[in-house]
């Protein structure tokens, strides 16, 4: 393994954990329910309330290598 920005093969690796987290935002339900209450009264908010149930949040983590030159800094 060689720094590919000054070619030193003094490179140091490590593994890192990614973890990214993506959720729908929150309270969109809220919001839906609030603007179906407007249009549609009371079946509106039931519309909106279902929606909620459909929010996820999802974490996906991912092992991820970094090579980090101890020449230079570089890392790559
Ligand atoms: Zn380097």
């Amino acid at each position: 393994m060689r720094c590919p920005r000054c070619g030193s093969s003094n490179v140091n690796s490590q593994v890192i954990t990614m973890s990214t987290t993506s959720s729908k935002v929150k309270g969109f339900g809220c919001i839906k329910a609030c603007l179906g209450y407007l249009l549609f009264s009371i079946p509106g908010i039931l519309c909106g309330l279902c929606g909620m149930g459909k929010e996820k949040s999802t974490t996906t983590s991912k092992l991820k290598v970094i090579h980090i030159c101890q020449n230079c800094g570089n890392q790559f």
